[in-house]
Order: C-alpha cells, then sequence, then structure tokens
C-alpha cells in the first residue's frame, strides 16, 4: 500500500484552486464527471481500452481530457502527468476490480477513499468479521455441503457481478453444478426483496443524522439491481424445468432501477450503515463517503446483508438530478456531486489531506 506519507507529499505540491478530478472512464464515470463539473472541478478520464466515444452523446458530463493509457501498468508508470494537474482519483467498482485491489492499495496517485478498507471488503471472511462484529445480520455459512437442507446460494470467490452463481436446494442439486476448480462458498439464500442501500458518510459534517464518533450519515439513494438471467426466469416456469432443458439461472447485472424502502425500515437501515462505519474505524482506520449496503428484507422486515461495497456503486446512476432521498438533502444533488462537494468543503476547510490515502 502507498504509505499515506507518500500521498500527503503528493497533495503538498497541489495547487489546491486547481485540483483535478479523475476516474476511469466506465461504471459511473458519467455521473462523477457531471458531479465534479457542477461543483466547480476540472475533470479527467482515465482509459486503457474502453470506447469513449459515448460521451460525446452526454456533453454534460464529458470528462474535460481523456487519458488514453496502453495497459495499467502505462497508468502506473505515468502518475506525473497526474501530479501536474493535480488529481484525485475517484475509484467506482470497476476501477478496483479492473485494476486488481492489490495494485490500487499500490498505485501513487491520492485517492479519495480509506485505500485499508479493500482487503477488509474483498476478503469474504474479513467482511463477514468486519459486519458481523458491528451487529449486522449477513446470510447463515454452510462449511459442509452435505448439509445444504435448504436452498442456498454458491459464490465463487473473486466472480464479479454474480458471475456463475448458483441456486442449489439440496446436496445433488449442489453436485450437479458445483465448478470444484474454484473456490468457494455456500451461503443460505436469502428469500425476499432486494435492496442495495447507498450511503455517504461524512467525517466532517456536523449536522443532520451525526454518528457518536462524530460526523453524519447520509442516506442519497436505493437501487435494485437487473439480474440477467434470473428476474425473467419465472416466465420459463419452474427453475427445475428450465435447468432440464439446459437453461440454468444467472446473476450478471445488467442496469439498475430506482427503489424506495417504507419509511418504517429507515430506522434499521440507517443502524446498520451506522454500525458499520463505527465499526470500520475501530478495525482499520474508518471508511468514509460513499458506499452501499446490498441486502434483503424477508416478510418478516428483518434485513440481511449480503455484501457492502465500500464506494461509488453503479446503483446510484438512475440519480444523476436527484433521489427521494437525496431531495430531502442537497435537492438535485448526485451520489457523484456530494463526492465533489465533499472535497471542495474539505479543501476550503483544509481537511483534504484527512479524506485522501
Ligand atoms: P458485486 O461485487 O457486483 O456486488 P458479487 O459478485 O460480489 O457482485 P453479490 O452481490 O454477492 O455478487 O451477489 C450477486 C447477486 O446474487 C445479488 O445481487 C443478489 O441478487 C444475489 N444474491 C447474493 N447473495 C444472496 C443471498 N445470500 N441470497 C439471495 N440472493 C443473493
Amino acid at each position: 500500500m502507498v504509505p499515506k506519507k507518500r500521498i500527503d507529499e503528493i497533495l503538498d505540491t497541489y495547487d489546491p484552486d486547481d485540483i483535478t478530478i479523475a476516474t476511469l472512464c466506465s461504471h459511473s464515470s458519467l455521473q462523477i464527471f457531471h458531479g465534479a463539473r457542477k461543483m466547480g472541478f476540472k475533470t479527467l478520464g482515465l482509459t486503457i481500452k474502453h470506447d469513449t466515444k459515448y460521451y460525446d452523446a452526454f456533453p454534460l458530463a464529458k470528462p474535460d481530457e481523456i487519458i488514453k493509457y496502453k495497459d495499467f501498468e502505462d497508468m502506473e508508470a505515468r502518475v506525473d502527468e497526474l501530479y501536474e494537474k493535480n488529481v484525485i482519483i475517484i475509484p467506482h467498482g470497476s476501477f478496483v476490480e479492473y485494476m486488481g485491489p492489490k495494485r490500487f492499495e499500490d498505485y501513487e496517485v491520492p485517492v479519495y477513499c480509506n485505500r485499508s478498507v479493500l482487503q477488509w471488503e474483498s476478503n469474504r471472511d474479513m467482511e463477514r468479521q468486519w459486519l458481523t462484529s458491528a451487529g449486522i445480520n449477513m446470510p447463515r455459512i454452510f462449511t459442509d455441503a452435505r448439509e445444504i437442507t435448504e436452498p442456498v446460494m454458491v459464490k465463487y470467490h473473486g466472480a464479479k457481478g454474480g458471475m456463475g452463481y448458483f441456486i442449489a436446494k439440496d446436496y445433488p442439486d449442489f453436485k450437479m453444478s458445483i465448478d470444484n476448480s474454484m473456490p468457494y462458498s455456500i451461503q443460505e439464500y436469502c428469500l425476499g426483496t432486494r435492496y442495495y442501500l447507498h450511503f455517504f458518510y461524512s467525517p466532517f459534517k456536523d449536522d443532520g443524522y451525526k454518528l457518536k464518533r462524530g460526523g453524519s450519515l447520509e442516506m442519497l439513494s436505493i437501487d435494485r439491481r437487473d439480474e440477467s438471467n434470473i428476474d425473467e426466469m419465472y416466465k420459463l416456469g419452474s427453475i427445475e424445468d428450465a435447468k432440464r432443458h439446459g437453461l440454468y439461472p444467472s446473476f450478471v447485472v445488467t442496469g439498475n432501477t430506482p427503489a424506495v424502502i417504507r419509511e418504517s425500515l429507515l430506522p434499521k437501515a440507517f443502524a446498520m450503515a451506522e454500525n458499520a462505519v463505527e465499526r470500520s474505524y475501530e478495525l482499520f482506520g474508518g471508511m468514509w463517503g460513499p458506499f452501499c449496503l446490498e441486502t434483503v428484507v424477508n416478510d418478516k422486515l428483518e434485513f440481511k446483508v449480503f455484501e457492502i461495497s465500500t464506494r461509488i456503486v453503479a446503483g446510484t446512476n438512475p440519480f444523476i438530478s436527484g433521489s427521494p432521498y437525496a431531495d430531502l438533502i442537497y435537492p438535485g444533488l448526485s451520489t457523484g456531486g456530494r463526492i465533489a462537494m465533499e472535497i471542495r468543503d474539505s479543501i476550503k476547510n483544509g481537511h483534504l489531506k484527512d479524506l485522501m490515502t
């Protein structure tokens, strides 16, 4: 991991009145650039092989400049160009996934997040330790496949976006679908409705929903992911029938739709997010900025959290011009805009270094 001291040295060379916000051209970059431009920042898109012509279609979200790299080695080697432009990186899910968490930890450019969170998030056991020790309910784990007596979700490690995941109802079902060449974990299949809760924690804001340790927690929006092909599988009858015809359910994310939860669930949602933040400071120095709790709510109105994403999620993209929740705090502001606002305020108040690793 890049030593914090090195990041602070780089920031010391920056002109605070001429900061550029940069991210990888993918995932939620339109929203990040749009938000940064709204707050008066210059913007820079970083690409490897991505097609960037689609930005021409969205002039209000097109970055001021784009740098095309040959590969991630090239991107790591050319950090001096970014220092000259006073660049701050906004990480998103695809940035960390494509670059790889280890590499991202070593990327010598100031990044808006605590990089120590990455190992807690990318290792499923550590993630579980963090969240359960914060009092958050998670799906039960099965260590022996022969003990499967109810529907379970089998997840291959590192298989992102639900790729290859499958549901099994008993041991024979599991045996039929498992690929033993990859490490996997088996967890209770949580039946209910999925909600992806988008929060933002500001360690410096001192009004709103305050935390014990200080700072303020905001809920900016909620989405539900569209997943192919599981969402439409019911049209073929039972999953068992479909499997007999060689059609297996998959959980590949293809898009997002806006959602709200019933108001009586809000206190529970805030309590979970609050506990996750408080515990993050005890375990690894904190999580700040945007994060998402990926949940299922059952018919007893209980939440189970099957994953946490510790940065902006693509599920915030439906809310570029605000959301039913953000509009009650900052009308018309997206998560991308909220990130830029936090950076702008921290520059003004002399806290920028505290938010960068
Ligand atoms: P990402 O990193 O993009 O969030 P991932 O590969 O880590 O994805 P998960 O988010 O854990 O995958 O799961 C993918 C999808 O599988 C979820 O969006 C949800 O629809 C379903 N899912 C995951 N875990 C469970 C569970 N325990 N019970 C029911 N459905 C689940």
